[in-house]
């Protein structure tokens, strides 16, 4: 029988501290060659067994073998020069120092299909796999070639359909697409973001999730969170055209944000992996926090279609406080399936 309320996370989990600096996010590697290659499997191992142990139901590989979520799939790619750096303003919040697009992009060969297979051969459980979302690469770079944001963004939708194709072959149950982005150009999402996710995803069969958040718990995104008055509205502005697409599930950033959870309604239908953890603070939730927005998300969300998740990525957390917060999310899940239960029999 299906499991009711899957639990997943929204992608990273720390790494070890012999494979990267912890806590940190871009964090260099300290092996390389072979024994760089072999920690990079045996991270992924632990991130499997570290779901497996708290109860989550669909697992991932906890980002293990990338550096950074957007970069690390853009340094496989060709026509992209990562020498000569230019500052842009990243999300319209903070400067970085980006890679250059330099002529036509391109995909040589894959980028995760190999560490997607490592996956797939660990466990039988369903696995989710995360990409970059193609608005959000082109908010990550300068682009000296195409000169337009969304043309830039169409060639790498192609790419990641690519891309796409061959994990779903490797036997990815759900793939997902990372678009911070969408929670600050409505405009653009409008107009070309969402046309070029569906191009993403053209032709797959199994199932596609949008993650949209407002980030990980760096100072940058805080910062920012603080200016965006007492409601995020955010969502609404690009809702009704997500539901209208062919994507499955949408991730959300619920716990602790000023979300108005009534939104969710507006892409009624849908999956919705509702973030019931919050990935920016060291404090572990209780299992009834986690209940409490899980419950108040079943207003909006038809329980069968409900995936309790994290906020955003885990990455810059210690690792026993991402530990902890992985338990809390599996236990209040538990709380609420068995209120769903109680309520069926
Ligand atoms: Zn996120």
């Amino acid at each position: 029988m299906k499991t009711l309320l899957p639990t997943s996370t929204a992608g990273s989990l720390p790494k070890p501290s012999w494979l990267a600096e912890p806590e940190t996010l871009w964090s260099p590697w300290k092996l390389e060659g072979d024994a760089l290659t072999h920690g990079k499997e045996d991270a992924l191992r632990v991130a499997l067994q570290e779901q497996q142990q708290a109860g989550v139901t669909i697992v991932s590989d906890g980002e293990q073998t990338r550096q950074h979520f957007v970069t690390t799939f853009i340094e496989h790619l060709h026509g992209v020069d990562f020498e000569n750096r230019k500052t842009v303003k990243i999300r319209d919040r903070y400067d970085a120092s980006v890679p250059v697009v330099v002529s036509e992009v391109s995909r040589q060969k894959p980028v995760f299909v190999a560490d997607a297979k490592f996956l797939r051969s660990q466990t039988q459980q369903p696995i989710k796999w995360a990409l970059p979302g193609p608005m959000t690469m082109v908010d990550t770079l300068y682009d000296d070639h195409y000169k337009s944001r969304e043309k830039l963004a169409w060639e790498f939708a192609k790419i990641l359909n690519e891309e796409a194709k061959e994990l779903e072959a490797a036997g990815v149950d759900i793939i997902q697409f990372d678009e911070p982005a969408f929670n600050v150009f409505f405009d653009e999402v409008n107009d070309w973001g969402i046309a070029c996710l569906e191009r993403a995803i053209e032709g797959l069969k199994c199932e596609t999730a949008v993650h949209i958040c407002y980030g990980y718990g760096i100072k940058a995104n805080t910062d920012w969170k603080q200016t965006l008055g007492s409601e995020w509205r955010q969502y609404e502005e690009i809702f009704p055209k997500l539901q209208a697409s062919a994507i499955d599930i949408i991730s959300l950033e619920c716990h602790n944000s000023r979300v108005p959870m009534e939104l969710i309604e507006l892409v009624r239908g849908k999956k919705v992996m509702v973030g019931a953890i919050d990935v920016a603070t060291n404090t572990i939730e209780t299992p009834e926090e986690v209940a409490d927005t899980l419950r108040k998300a079943l207003q909006f969300v038809d329980a069968d279609k409900l995936y309790p998740c994290t906020n955003c990525g885990m990455a810059p957390l210690s690792r026993d406080i991402a530990r902890g917060k992985l338990q809390a999310l599996h236990a209040g899940a538990e709380i609420i399936r068995q209120e769903l239960q109680q309520a069926n029999a």
